[in-house]
């Protein structure tokens, strides 16, 4: 049995009762798969025994020492109790904050075994977090070995998931086969995959890890490759060609347009309407930075589409951007004669089957809309071209099922996060890829300020001078509403600050993703009318949001977001000829990454170069920085880090195609079962690759 068809509940497991099933519901684990798949984020070796007088100049180690003496330290009402332990070498307190009761469990003269990270303070070598285990026990449970460390929530301890896990295993494990076919495990010495699975959480030897992981992230980009080298032969298959068109309404467009394409538009343009009339459906991602104008791109494409007599669709990853892209597409091609409609989750029941009927009897050339595009209701009449902006907003299936809508329709994805050259290369390497790297002219450059906190009210005297002159202002704050945990600004009380204290003058709206579709679209509709003078916001309109009036943009609090946030939230301004400005507010403390993220987003302007020390910052080894980084969602491997091994899976899937083709459909179980590893529809920022 796979891993992955491993489906029963982690309730069926000892000592796993609702409320721990529900916190590890938290951490996405659900199943016995999803628990065997919850990989430790590192490893604590417990083997080796230091004196305790060298573990002050470790980060952490482990002791084997017996109880001397307890001693009360602190005021009477925050007693802390001390434990004095000493080995060979020397002595050292653990100081049992909060842990009183420990004074039971430490009776002078007996051995522990003891980790923790030591320092030498008040004169003496102390912990105050530490693991213990008692030296007579028969069966250590988590010393003399090496023990996982795994990601937590709270309420999920180490010792819980160390349990579990290794419950599961004993009950599940022995029963897991090997996904890979033999050939390939016996060509790179690859161990069982019931052995990686038991060594990736409890291995013997570093070595014994090692191969553990090489076993697990070899078989997630095998399958990966595979998946996409079966996208890349269906898309190969030939379709009737598309009878060319003259492009009457490319020209037309064109003509009422106030500007002419900028050279790469017009490149990118040639490029997709090659694409649209050639014998194979079109699979291409159209990268630019933010404001490079891909959207006209987009929609030129779609107007050749709908010259030959098929219909196009436009989707979007939030209601915000797909209204405003309906109303920006209406205004451009209406004129021509174009019927276009919008649809989203939120239509009422009656337009919703008004317009079903229309998109069937082909009285809808162009579609815009958000997922709800591909609901199982919706279909079309002749479906010809698919554009899904903001693509790395999607998830796998759902693009996937809006490809099911129409017989093979060609594909264009839009992104404004770049994907460094490389991962290009090899992952999207059955993808075609056009770039606009220029802006549309006469844009000047954003200039961007860094401001402390207590520094703010120059801030607003600067924002102030812009909405002066008739300019708008974005204020953008991490969080909605006030939180007990986080004392950190948040919107809907900067929005009262800002209005009736700061800017007393001018209007003011609000929004965030609490509010309902109308009222954000009410709030965004009279930003851009320019009723509004400034709105506060969280990071909604993060994406795609076109308001060329705008020219400041606020971000207090910016070091709580990460680097493409920040660049695509500074995207927002700029969009027009004026000089445009970005205020990072920061607070105090910054953490080194912080601070790295804030100099790079005072450095440069260009999307490009912001994603490259993106991965560089978050490091290839993080797994969660590729994760956000938003093209892979991997348990195991990490396409940047290790890329060799991708490579060497490209080959092996290559070699194993060329002499093999049968076996894409052989092992179209096991791809379904990778597949849902690399789940889609966490959050937003998943999918895997071009699949
Ligand atoms: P993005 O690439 O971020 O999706 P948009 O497509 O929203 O960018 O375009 C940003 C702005 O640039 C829009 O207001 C659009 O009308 C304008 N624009 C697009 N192409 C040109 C051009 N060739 N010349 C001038 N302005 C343009
Ligand atoms: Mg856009």
């Amino acid at each position: 049995m796979f891993v992955r068809e491993i489906t029963e509940n982690i309730r069926f497991l000892k000592k796993v009762g609702p409320k721990t099933a529900s916190l590890l519901e938290k951490l996405g684990i659900k199943t016995i798969a999803d628990l065997l798949y919850y990989l430790p984020r590192d490893y604590d070796d417990r083997r080796i025994i230091t004196p305790i007088k060298k573990t002050i100049h470790m980060d952490r180690a482990c002791i084997k020492a017996t109880v001397t003496a307890h001693d009360i330290i602190g005021s009477s009402r925050k007693q802390a109790l001390k434990v004095f332990v000493q080995d060979k070498s020397g002595t050292a307190a653990l100081v049992c904050f909060g842990r009183n009761f420990l004074a039971r469990t430490f009776v002078v003269g007996k051995t522990f075994y003891i980790a923790g990270s030591f320092s030498f303070r008040f004169g003496e070598i102390q912990t105050t977090s530490f693991d213990f285990e008692s030296a007579d026990k028969p069966d250590l449970s988590s010393f003399q070995r090496i023990i996982p460390v795994y990601p937590l929530t709270e309420g999920i301890t180490q010792t819980i998931l160390i349990n579990i896990t290794t419950q599961a295993l004993e009950k599940y494990g022995i029963g897991v086969s090997n996904e890979l076919p033999d050939g390939i495990m016996e060509k790179h010495r690859l161990p069982d995959k019931k052995t990686a699975l038991r060594d990736i959480h409890f291995p013997q030897t570093p070595e014994a890890l090692e191969k553990a992981q090489i076993l697990l992230k070899y078989e997630e980009l095998f399958y990966l490759l595979l998946v996409m080298k079966q996208q890349a032969l269906t898309r190969k298959i030939s379709r009737t060609i598309r009878k060319p068109v003259a492009g009457r309404f490319k020209e037309q467009l064109l003509a009422r347009l106030g500007f002419s394409l900028t050279d790469d538009q017009a490149k990118v343009v040639r490029e997709i309407e090659n694409d649209l009339f050639s014998p194979h459906p079109m699979v291409r991602l159209l990268e630019g930075d933010v404001g490079s104008g891909k959207t006209l791109a987009g929609v030129l494409a779609c107007l050749a589409v709908i010259e030959a007599g098929e219909q196009a669709a436009f989707m979007a990853p939030t209601e915000l951007l797909a209204r405003q892209h309906a109303e920006t597409i209406a205004r451009l091609v209406e004129p021509l004669g174009v019927r276009t409609a919008f649809l989203s989750g939120s239509i009422d029941t009656a337009s919703r089957r008004h317009l079903r009927e229309a998109l069937m009897s082909n009285d809808i050339d162009f579609i815009i809309g958000t997922h709800a595009l591909f609901s199982e209701d919706i279909s079309f009449k002749k479906l010809g071209l698919v554009i899904i902006d903001e693509q790395h907003r999607f998830g796998v299936l759902q693009r996937e099922k809006l490809m099911d809508k129409g017989a093979a329709p060609d594909m264009l994805m839009m992104t404004a996060t770049p994907i460094p050259r490389s991962l290009a290369l090899t992952a999207f390497g059955d993808t075609d890829i056009s770039s606009i790297k220029t802006k549309p002219p006469g844009r000047q450059e954003i200039i961007t300020h860094l401001a402390r906190e207590k520094n703010e009210q120059k801030v607003y005297d600067r924002v102030r001078q812009e909405l002066e002159k008739g300019r708008q202002a974005y204020f953008v704050y991490p969080l909605i509403a006030e939180s007990e945990k986080l004392e950190l600004k948040n919107a809907e009380q900067m929005y009262d600050h800002l209005a009736t204290k700061i800017f007393p003058g001018f209007t003011a709206g609000i929004i965030h993703s609490k509010l309902s579709e109308d009222e954000k679209k009410s709030a965004m509709d009279r930003f851009q009318s320019g009723e509004l003078s400034f709105i506060v916001a969280t990071s909604v309109v993060e994406v795609g949001v076109d308001i060329p009036n705008a020219t400041v943009m606020v971000i207090e609090h910016a070091e709580r977001f990460g680097l493409s946030a920040l660049h695509q939230l500074r995207g927002r301004v700029g969009r027009g000829t004026d000089q445009a400005y970005c205020f990072l507010v920061y607070s105090d403390n910054l953490t080194e990454d912080a601070v790295k993220r804030l100099k790079i987003m005072m450095e440069t302007n260009d999307g490009f170069t912001i994603a490259e020390e993106d991965l560089k910052i978050r490091g290839p080894g993080a797994l969660l920085g590729v994760q956000q980084s938003g093209f892979f969602k991997l348990t195991a491997a990490d396409i940047t880090a290790d890329f060799d091994l991708l490579t060497t899976a490209r080959d092996d899937v290559e070699e194993i195609l060329a002499k093999d083709p049968g076996l894409l459909q052989e092992e179209h179980k096991v791809i379904r079962n990778v597949l849902a590893i690399a789940s889609p529809f966490q959050g937003g920022y998943t999918h895997v690759g071009t699949l």
